[in-house]
């Protein structure tokens, strides 16, 4: 793994938070997504060489609107940047590490992601991702 992509955070209430946050990093936030495949929106801002990102349920199919009841706001996982989503993916399954997903997802932010479950990692969910490579044609 290369480093730490982001942190991703759950909120209930992307527009209150986004406030909170500029207000917090001294940065507004740079974009806002959805990815409706997840039921989620997502708001995206840089600190240094990281990122932060907040998520915000759209449905209550959400796994940030379950997250939310069970949990609470707060950070929600740790998202570390590879070169090579399948290698990392068979090399964490080897190591035992159960992955939520058997094959790349496309994330937010032009990403190919896969999570591995809380369960085997200490209770952090990771997320890997990696930048889906643009067409340049
Ligand atoms: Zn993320």
């Amino acid at each position: 793994m290369k480093k730490i992509e982001h942190i991703g955070i759950a909120v209930k209430n992307l527009d209150e938070s986004n406030e909170l946050f500029a207000a917090l990093l001294g940065e507004k936030h740079y974009k806002i997504e959805e990815v409706t495949s997840e039921f989620v929106k997502t708001s995206f801002f840089k600190v240094g060489p990281n990122k932060i990102e907040l998520l915000e349920a759209t449905d209550d199919k959400s796994a940030i609107a379950k997250y939310l009841e069970k949990k609470g706001e707060g950070v929600h996982h740790i998202a570390f940047a590879v070169d090579d989503i399948r290698a990392e993916m068979k090399r964490l399954e080897e190591q035992g590490f159960r992955l939520l997903n058997k094959e790349p997802k496309r994330g937010a932010d032009n990403k190919w992601v896969c999570f591995v479950h809380p369960k085997s990692a200490n209770g952090v969910l990771v997320e890997l991702c990696q930048d889906i490579e643009l067409d340049k044609s």
